[in-house]
């Protein structure tokens, strides 16, 4: 424990802010944390809370052997305040750990305003501190102060788009046509925890059809880069608006979100020529987002259009999807794995605004950054997870990446070293993965006792 009284300054009370906080304030830090709502808002944020999820309430699957899974588990085991918060308010979500996002945020916002040594501060900061901070003002940061980070470190505006996923009451699902399933691992989900809405080939290309025709909302004077091929402009492949993907090929969502694999429909006892599924919003069981349809349309046309998928005619929407700005570094230019700035080593980056994608990714990157802020002002060198960890492997991806062609860094197997080539030859893809889940762990549980001396901070 340092107990030295020193100040750590934290720019934004996300995901990675408000991890964070919590990681150094444990370490005996005194943390101020600015958080810039509700009185300025990031236009996709509903709430005050903190950590407040925006889009899916998933943070990905659990499974033991799965990249999100092997992250979710590293977390565990380093004490994460969000991840401990995610499992007590857990709805069903099959495999993925998914969670009411309303009791989820209530909770990190109850601990963080109880810590003794954490201040809130409702105030945006415009821009970086001369002390020791971390920097984790997230994807919809305020203009002052990304056109401030634009300037200071040289990297300009970087920016891409993704888009949210409409959520439908669940009173207005006609359940005569529906059923439930899931498509990996049936045998886990006791029955299947989503919603499948059945598509015949008809159903399918006549709903293709509408969305490709569909009337898209327009972009922001802000936003207009997209339009424009700037080199860093562009929507991130990994959640493309589905009327994108639609008009790329009538196909692609039939391949994508909406492909039918591993369901058959008891009806017909067949297995549909696609699905959209629906994944459970909130304890209740009240709401369920559309997976996988984060969509630009406007508001009209998301319900004239989602009304065709069998079994919502009659859906009301409780939250429409729309399409945001998604602000990050360049990493590799600004970066170490350590996540401090290369300019100024007493600034840390964390969550997506250091360039990493994924709930599970931007609640990693805070508790390293607070971590390894909490070391630098206790005069101990900041720390980076082993390689063969998915967090380190995170870290390294960020800091070594090429940056002419850089984007958003998401949790992935293909991160981590590869194994002996003795495993790799002879092993098939599920087996591969469960060698590298198991080198995570142990590397994960070998790490703190590889630190000793330090290890009062891990
Ligand atoms: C619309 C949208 C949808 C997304 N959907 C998903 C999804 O479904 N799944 C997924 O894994 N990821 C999703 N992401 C990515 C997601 O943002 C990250 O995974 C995660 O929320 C990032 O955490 P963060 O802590 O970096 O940012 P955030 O959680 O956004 O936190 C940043 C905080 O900083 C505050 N802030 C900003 N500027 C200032 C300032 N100047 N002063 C003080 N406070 C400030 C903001 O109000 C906010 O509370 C989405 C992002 C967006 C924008």
């Amino acid at each position: 424990m340092c107990w030295r009284v020193s100040d750590l300054t934290i720019i934004g009370g996300g995901l990675a802010g408000a991890e964070a906080a919590w990681q150094a304030a444990e370490t005996g830090v005194h943390v101020t944390l600015f958080e810039m709502r509700p009185a300025r808002s990031t236009g996709a944020h509903r709430t005050d809370l903190l950590a407040e999820l925006v889009c899916s309430n998933s943070l990905g699957s659990q499974l033991p052997d799965r990249a999100s899974g092997i992250l979710q588990d590293e977390l565990r085991v380093l004490g994460s305040l969000l991840m401990r918060c995610a499992r007590e308010v857990a709805v069903p979500a099959g495999s993925a750990l998914a969670v009411d996002r309303a009791l989820f945020a209530e909770a990190v916002t109850a601990a963080i305003t109880a810590h003794p040594r954490i201040t809130l501060r409702r105030e945006e900061a415009g821009d970086i501190p001369p002390g020791p901070a971390v920097i984790a003002a997230g994807p919809l940061v305020s203009p002052s102060l990304a056109s401030r980070l634009a300037q200071i470190t040289g990297e300009g505006n970087l920016y891409f788009f993704d888009a949210i996923a409409p959520v439908i009451w669940a009173e207005t699902i006609d359940f005569s046509i529906v059923f439930r399933g899931a498509r990996h691992h049936m045998e886990e989900t006791e029955g299947g925890d989503y919603i499948n809405c059945p598509f015949t080939r008809e159903a399918y290309e006549q709903f293709i059809a509408e969305l490709r025709a569909a009337q898209r909302a327009p972009l922001r004077a802000f936003e207009s880069d997209i339009d424009r091929g700037a080199p860093t402009a562009g929507y991130f492949e990994g959640c493309l608006p589905i009327e994108v993907l639609a008009a790329r090929h009538p196909d692609a969502p039939a391949y994508g979100p909406m492909r039918p694999v591993g369901l058959i429909d008891p009806r017909t006892g067949r297995r549909p020529y696609a699905v959209a599924q629906l994944r459970q919003e909130d304890l209740a069981g009240d709401r369920y987002n559309l997976v996988g349809f984060q969509t630009n349309l406007t508001e009209a046309e998301q319900r004239r259009v989602f009304r065709l998928i069998p079994g919502l005619a009659r859906a009301e929407f409780d939250r429409y999807g729309q399409m945001h700005r998604n602000t990050y570094l360049n990493a590799p230019r600004v970066l170490k794995p350590t996540l401090q700035w290369r300019a100024r080593e007493d600034v840390f980056f964390a969550g997506q605004m250091a360039g990493v994608e994924g709930y599970a990714g931007a609640i990693a990157t805070g508790w390293l950054a607070g971590i390894n802020a909490a070391r630098c002002l206790c005069g101990e060198t900041p720390i980076v997870p082993p390689a063969e960890t998915m967090l380190g492997a995170l870290c390294r991806a960020l800091a070594e990446g090429d940056p002419s062609r850089f984007q958003p860094v998401k949790a992935s197997l293909g991160l981590l070293p590869p194994l002996p080539s003795g495993n790799r030859l002879r092993q098939g893809r599920r087996a591969r993965a469960a060698a590298f889940a198991q080198r995570a762990r142990a590397a994960m549980a070998e790490w703190p006792r590889l630190m000793c001396g330090s290890s009062a901070l891990l």
